[in-house]
């Protein structure tokens, strides 16, 4: 396997002054600290849609993802690692000025084509590239890495773990890819709880049950869909309260859109008593700190 990253992530104990008083044992693992740009959870989902290719012709890896996307950014950077082309289908008309993301992503060597929103939602394809894929080319890597390959990447990550298994494990959720791949590798040790991070998202079960053998749709695990704070890549003057806050005591940097909200999700079922005292969480830091770089200078103090 691509061996880009180090065998064993740090798995930190949260020290918080409520983690205290309701005697709540937290560990996070850092998947945030494992490369600058393939961050967190991405290098997981994508390592089985590369693996087949490393040491075959030099690939084309061709996604989709907005001007922020963290999925953008990792395959940009992955395919530098490989020397491999790269392209970003992007959500939206091209801007007069490029996010930070898209600037970076660009000089790591991905092209950029824009896609109208229309086109995006319907996932179209430019027909050049449609025949690169058909033609074994190019390699079409799903929005977000959704699909059985990305769920058995993401299947990798509880090997991290350290028996004896925690009480409950969170995951933020995007597609669902991460989770599913959570769920299954976990089995019935720990349960496995996801935060949506979209508004009204009720097709994610479903999404994620599609990438699970039958028996392992039975493993014990949720969803929230409660903990979305307005919606995808929306947040509240709570939120970054929240986020400056747990940064101040726990040392713990997280993003908007998808950390901040499942932090703060966990910490409120600290707060309401949610968990008997000594149960033991983990809670998955799946990166994605590049995406503050959208919020104004100031709005987070680290
Ligand atoms: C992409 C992303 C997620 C969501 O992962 P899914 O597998 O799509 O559910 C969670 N956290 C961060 C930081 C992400 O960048």
């Amino acid at each position: 396997m691509l061996r880009l990253f180090p065998d064993t992530i740090p798995i930190e104990p949260v020290h918080h002054p409520l983690l205290n008083e309701k005697q709540v044992r937290m560990d996070v693992l850092r998947l945030d600290l494992i490369h600058p740009l393939i961050s967190g959870n991405k290098w997981y989902k994508l390592r089985y849609y590369v693996a087949p290719h490393r040491h075959g012709d030099p690939v084309h890896l061709i996604t989709y993802g907005g001007a922020w996307s963290n999925h953008i950014l990792a395959t940009a950077a992955l395919g530098q690692e490989m020397n491999w082309s790269t392209t970003g289908l992007i959500r939206g008309e091209a801007p007069t000025s490029f996010s930070e993301t898209l600037e970076q992503a660009r000089s790591l060597g991905m092209q950029l084509r824009f896609l109208s929103r229309t086109d995006y939602r319907d996932k179209m394809m430019p027909d050049d590239l449609q025949a690169d894929i058909q033609q074994q080319k190019a390699l079409l890597i799903p929005e977000g890495g959704y699909g059985i390959p990305g769920k058995d990447g993401a299947a990798t990550i509880p090997g991290l773990l350290p028996s004896p298994p925690y009480d409950e494990i969170f995951a933020a959720c995007g597609t669902g890819t991460t989770l599913a791949g959570l769920i299954e590798a976990v089995g019935d040790r720990s349960r496995v709880t996801g935060i949506s991070v979209l508004k009204g998202h009720t097709g994610l079960e479903r999404d994620i049950l599609a990438l699970l053998p039958d028996r392992s749709a039975l493993y014990p695990h949720q969803l929230s869909h409660d903990d979305h704070e307005g919606g995808y890549a929306r947040y509240t003057p709570e939120l970054i309260a929240f986020m400056n806050e747990f940064y101040e005591h726990t040392g713990i940097p997280t993003d908007f859109v998808y950390t901040g909200k499942l932090f703060q999700a966990v910490m409120r079922r600290v707060k309401e008593n949610h968990f008997a005292p000594q149960r033991k969480i983990l809670v998955i830091h799946s990166g994605g700190l590049q995406g503050n770089r959208s919020l104004k200078k100031g709005t987070l103090i680290f």
